[in-house]
């Protein structure tokens, strides 16, 4: 093994080197580490004000957040709703939770977003109208909602979504937990939506440990979030609850993280561009490598800097790539499983997916941390190089 190797790169960890050490001794020194304290409402408002909407519930984690949103869009029990087959599970389980179905579309073959296209063209042709419902009418279920997921850090084009959802009076619940600070046509993500959320697991481009955020302009719904997201309590002191609500309250030690990695997320999108960049200039003469595009609407934020590996040209395939890279000590990883093929979404609807399998066999996301540093990043690049054939 030569000097330098020993330590490993990882794929994408916490960046923690700003307040969140004083505000987290604040919340310690002054006793203030559960679901109250004055944390929780500041890192709401820093993000809503980033995000450029009126109200932001913070939860437990994103996925709690995802639940909540399906719930307060009034999706329930057998109701559809459409959302891509790549991307990672965790909307599709939030879907079971609220009681309904996904129904799964596929991507962009570029983008690698969910496709408005073949959206529309199920809306179309493939549902009807009755009894002011909008009916699959291969499960004779009710469509609710879209969900669009703005994965790895680009942004589903989202005009011909909402356009879709007007038209045939469906919600969209914007999945945007990879790409916190990506803009859509000089709009910030989960702005556009009738509601969106936010991840801040450990990997995500901001952390509280755990952590997520709801996001909407709808005054009632924020109230209904923050209501639910705290056992549905009616009365503070008789302890009166008039529905089933959820224990998904962020805590103040986790919001005072959360606001010390907010003042730093400009900061973070820059840095994580700026490795896309040197990705790109380093990759794009290797042949059988195909980088991430962006597309005309998008600013991402290449939260995980994304390639696909075309086996016959590069000589390798992804997962010989990803063994190769990891043997040197470098983590890299595929995408997800196609969510329509694994075992609890078999029997659910699939709708024309032909683009999602392809990319999940070819795609590989490199390490993307913002604490990358040069001679690392040029260490993945060189291996990468080196092992084309
Ligand atoms: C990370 C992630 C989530 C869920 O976030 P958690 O905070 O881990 O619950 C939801 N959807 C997608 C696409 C994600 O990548």
């Amino acid at each position: 093994m030569l000097t330098g190797e020993k330590k490993t790169i990882p794929l994408c960890v916490p960046e923690i080197r700003g307040n969140e050490w004083k505000y987290i001794k604040d919340c310690l020194d002054t006793n203030w580490v559960s679901s109250v304290g004055k944390y929780v409402g500041l890192f709401e408002r820093s993000v809503a004000e980033y995000v450029g909407v009126k109200h932001a519930i913070a939860c437990i984690n994103g996925t709690a957040a995802l639940h909540i949103a399906l719930l307060i869009s009034g999706i329930g029990r057998d109701d559809e709703v459409l959302m891509p087959a790549l991307t990672f599970i965790a909307p599709a389980n939030a879907v079971r939770y609220a009681g309904a179905w996904p129904v799964f579309m596929d991507v962009q073959p570029d983008t690698w977003q969910l496709d408005p296209e073949k959206v529309a063209d199920f809306l179309i042709n493939h549902c009807e109208k009755k009894n002011g419902r909008l009916i699959n009418r291969s499960t004779k279920r009710t469509i609710k909602a879209i969900m669009p997921v703005d994965v790895l850090g680009h942004t589903v084009d989202m005009d011909p979504i909402l356009g879709l959802a007007r038209r045939f009076g469906l919600k969209v619940i914007e999945d945007a937990t990879e790409s916190l600070g990506a803009g859509y046509k000089g709009n910030k993500v989960g702005s556009l939506s009738h509601i969106a959320c936010f991840s801040f697991n450990g990997n995500k481009i901001i952390t509280t440990g755990g952590g997520g955020m709801i996001v909407t302009n709808n005054k009632a719904w924020a109230q209904k979030a923050r209501y639910l997201t705290t056992q549905a309590k009616d009365d503070e002191v008789e302890y009166i609850h008039n529905e089933v609500g959820f224990n998904y309250r962020l805590s103040n030690l986790q919001a005072a993280m959360g606001l010390g990695q907010m003042e730093n997320l400009e900061r973070y999108i820059k840095t994580k561009r700026q490795i896309a960049c040197a990705y790109d200039r380093e990759l794009k003469e290797i042949p059988g490598l195909i980088l991430p595009v962006t597309a005309k609407w998008a600013e991402p934020i290449f939260w995980l800097y994304t390639i696909l590996v075309n086996e016959r040209e590069y000589g390798l395939n992804s997962r010989q790539l990803m063994s190769k890279l990891r043997k040197r000590g470098i983590q890299s990883r595929p995408f997800w499983h196609p969510l329509h093929t694994l075992k609890p979404y078999r029997r659910c609807a699939a709708f024309k997916i032909e683009v999602a399998n392809k990319l999940y066999r070819d795609g590989l996301s490199l390490p993307s941390s913002v604490g990358l540093s040069r001679p690392q990043q040029e260490k993945v690049i060189e291996i990468i190089r080196g092992s084309a054939s």
